[in-house]
């Protein structure tokens, strides 16, 4: 099923439920004055209805050796097809769905695949891991004489997923993750936008900067590791859940932080790639040092927290859909985990934050997509929020074009900028073919989904 039938069928269960969605219910939600009076009208609502009830008993996708068999017999028949990024994938599966002891034999499926396929360090790696677990005699055979096979070769792996990351030559004295080409200018009528600090030259990097956070599409889980988002075969997985996978220890590490939260709640937030219990972590977790890794952006939760959200201009289901989605946030978060007492929070501080977080991830969120190596076609990998990024301003002919190293934005001008011009990215889908046909649909979509009437230059003379 797809991300937006899922979140309709989702939205319609629970307006029919609890009777929320009507216009007067609206009309007082929005002058509700903080998050928290919202939520709680909204759960008064919410609390009798059976979807939100269900969702608050889900369990996390437990690990299970029967799925985990499935995943591995479905993995085999990809490899008699010749079908190796889906082998990939369903072997990984078997892996994240092993119950602990018992994914020696897993790993071994894997490791033939990645040393058959010339991945000979990723193999090793995998026989390594296979040998920690309990193993049966025929699984050790074999990971013995893999091990043999993959030794014999030491040259390297072929996967290279992306291109190193691009330089900015010349950094923004304040904004590090951008280049001194631009500035940030605040006017009344189109609020923060960039410019043209002088004139900028076409193809010339204006901004680098890492995602704050960001939430993998379903479809994209397992190839990919869920931290640094790099294309990866041998992905190790959460020893809790099959949810989360990571390319190594130490991006497993990385994520700790804040998986620790997302491990015990509901899968529904993930299926529907929202990010909110990320943001909100690292939000209570906003004292974090910030190191030299952190150079090429400012990881503060107090940037994000700028962001645009448009509430005063939001109705029906762009209202009423944040508020619901917060309270059973807040409620999953409170029955499973352990985040009030570990942050020591307050119930309505955690509720004003969820509802925050989940405000700004509607709106400002960028679809990561990467060129597939098999076929070449874009393919949507996560969800990310970055700070800086944001503040760029959309037009129908822009002047600059984003895309992505890993879970990095890159922006570059497209064509020559002169000095104290705006400089505009498209919010109407990057590397596709323009998915709006006429003018009226592209200015129907910007309004419907982020709350503007586009007066860009293609647009002007056209409609009002
Ligand atoms: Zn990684
Ligand atoms: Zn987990
Ligand atoms: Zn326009």
């Amino acid at each position: 099923m797809s991300y937006s039938s899922k979140i309709e069928e989702l939205i319609e269960l629970l307006s029919q439920e609890s009777g929320l969605n009507t216009e007067s219910n609206h009309k007082y939600l929005k002058n509700l004055q903080h998050g928290f009076h919202k939520l709680n009208y909204a759960h008064e609502y919410l609390k009798d209805s059976p979807t939100f009830n269900k969702i608050l008993e889900e369990q996390k996708i437990r690990k299970s050796n029967k799925d985990s068999d499935k995943w591995r017999k479905k993995g085999t028949e990809y490899i008699q097809l010749q079908k190796h990024m889906d082998a990939f994938e369903c072997l990984t599966k078997s892996i994240a769905f092993a119950e602990n002891e018992n994914s020696s034999e897993a790993f071994a499926a894997r490791a033939k695949l990645l040393c058959d396929t010339g991945y000979f360090s990723a193999c090793l790696q995998d026989i390594d891991r296979g040998s920690k677990k309990q193993c049966s005699k025929t699984v050790q055979e074999s990971l013995a004489n893999l091990k043999e096979k993959a030794t014999k070769y030491e040259i390297p792996d072929h996967l290279v997923d992306f291109d190193p990351l691009p330089v900015i030559t010349d950094r923004n004295s304040t904004r590090r993750s951008a280049s001194s080409y631009i500035e940030l200018r605040t006017d009344e009528t189109v609020g923060r936008h960039i410019i043209a600090a002088k004139e900028i030259p076409a193809g010339e990097i204006l901004v680098v900067e890492k995602s704050f956070v960001h939430t993998m599409f379903p479809e994209s889980k397992y190839l990919h590791c869920h931290e640094c988002l790099k294309l990866c075969y041998n992905l190790i997985p959460c020893p809790q859940c099959a949810d989360a996978l990571y390319c190594s220890d130490n991006c497993k590490q990385q994520a700790e932080s804040y998986h620790k939260y997302e491990c015990d709640v509901s899968d529904l937030y993930g299926e529907l790639t929202i990010n909110f219990i990320k943001m909100v972590v690292k939000a209570l977790d906003d004292n974090s040092s910030t190191g030299p890794e952190e150079y090429y952006y400012k990881s503060r939760f107090t940037d994000i927290a700028t962001l645009v959200t448009n509430e005063e201009k939001r109705n029906g289901i762009n209202l009423y859909y944040p508020i619901m989605m917060a309270t059973i946030g807040f409620h999953d978060l409170k029955r499973k985990t352990t985040i009030l007492s570990d942050f020591n929070i307050s119930e309505n501080d955690l509720k004003n934050l969820i509802y925050e977080c989940i405000m700004i991830d509607s709106i400002n969120s960028f679809n990561i997509k990467k060129f597939s190596p098999v076929d070449g076609s874009a393919k949507m990998i996560a969800l990310g929020i970055y700070a800086f990024s944001s503040l760029f301003n959309h037009s129908c002919t822009p002047n600059c074009q984003y895309f992505f190293h890993g879970r990095n934005i890159v922006i570059r001008t497209t064509s020559n900028i002169e000095k104290g011009d705006e400089c505009n990215i498209t919010y109407c889908g990057n590397y596709s073919p323009h998915p709006m046909k006429t003018v009226e649909e592209r200015r129907n979509y910007l309004e419907d989904v982020f709350f503007f009437k586009c007066h860009c230059k293609a647009c002007v003379g056209v409609g009002n």
